[in-house]
């Protein structure tokens, strides 16, 4: 039984006709132990279907269909207490921007130990300053520094204690949503580095998210690719970015936007117009107006998610019609 196994989802906002479908039908499964990474533009859905996980949706969405198994308990039915027992505790959320998610006037250990008292009854005090004293050495901030303000710590550092905060109840699932923008690069690689440790340090599964597909390259195990509300592409990275390639016309389009500094410098491929807009009816293959390999059907036909082996799965006229090959 996998960790995390989404089926079918569909999670809507209401809008002036009704409603529309930020997340429509979407798959993904994640194993215990595994970094899966979801990229995509902004808008395309990623952060609504990562919080549908925990169900910490912004008011008024909802999910209309689908279902959300979570070690064998679908989320989608469980009550608010139910899911209060598996915020934190099961599953934990990075959010973006530390610097605005930090209560000022709270030293960072009471911030970090406040979610084991809350949650887990059966921690004494004692044990939950331990915790909070370890899990600071774990993401390399001097233990002293528990009873220091966030304002006293740098941009990066305070992320690293967004990271401890979201490990305070030792969850299974750590959801962390854009966690290194408005980071240096330099720092970004670190904090990178530290989620990747962390993760096979205490066994975590993590769904990371970022519109950076480099980033997912060097971290992930797997990688999922979002377009409209939709998963375009997902894979193991070793094929995405690597054996086999890139198979869905968006996801090469997305890699020829960044920079290769292997390779001869050029000016990059940027992919042009802009993503459909999801409150209108959509048919047929949702980069039709952007794709540059479209076939006649794509303007009609919404293309399935299919296997092409190697547990990579694309959603392609054109890969599903020369499948033969890819393999
Ligand atoms: Fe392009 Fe058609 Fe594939 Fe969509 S289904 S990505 S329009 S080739």
């Amino acid at each position: 039984m996998s960790l995390l196994e989404i089926r079918d989802l569909h999670v809507s906002y209401p809008n002036r006709k009704g409603e529309f479908f930020a997340v429509d039908g979407v798959d993904l499964t994640i194993e215990q132990g595994e970094f899966v990474g979801l990229a995509g533009e902004s808008g395309c859905g990623k952060t609504t279907l990562a919080l549908s996980i925990p169900q910490l949706l912004p008011e008024h969405s909802r999910i209309a269909a689908g279902s959300i198994s979570f070690n064998g308990v679908d989320t989608t039915a469980l009550n608010e207490e139910g899911l209060r027992a598996i915020r934190w505790k099961e599953i934990s959320v990075i959010f973006q921007g530390a610097l605005n998610a930090l209560n000022p006037v709270q030293t960072i250990g009471s911030q970090i130990q406040e979610p084991i008292r809350i949650h887990d009854e059966s921690v004494s005090k004692k044990e939950a300053q331990d915790r909070t004293l370890e899990l600071l050495e774990a993401v390399g901030i001097p233990s002293h520094r528990a009873s220091d303000f966030p304002h006293q710590f740098s941009g990066g550092m305070r992320q690293r204690v967004m990271i401890a905060m979201a490990l305070s109840c030792m969850p299974k699932l750590v959801i962390a949503d854009e966690p290194i923008t408005a980071l240096d690069v330099m720092t970004q690689a670190q904090i990178l580095d530290l989620l990747r440790s962390l993760c096979d340090k205490y066994k975590l599964s993590m769904l990371l998210i970022s519109h950076d597909l480099s980033v997912l390259a060097q971290t992930c195990d797997r990688v999922a690719v979002m377009y409209a509300g939709k998963v375009a592409e997902q894979g193991p990275t070793s094929r995405v970015f690597g054996s086999v390639g890139a198979q869905h016309p968006y996801t090469q389009r997305l890699l020829r936007a960044y920079p290769n500094i292997r390779h001869e410098r050029k000016f990059i491929d940027g992919i042009p117009g802009y993503p459909p807009d999801l409150s209108t009816l959509q048919v047929g293959c949702r980069f039709a107006d952007r794709c540059d390999v479209a076939l006649s059907r794509c303007a009609t036909e919404v293309p399935d998610l299919i296997d092409i082996g190697g547990n990579q799965s694309v959603a392609c006229h054109l890969v599903s019609e020369n499948q033969v090959g890819v393999q």
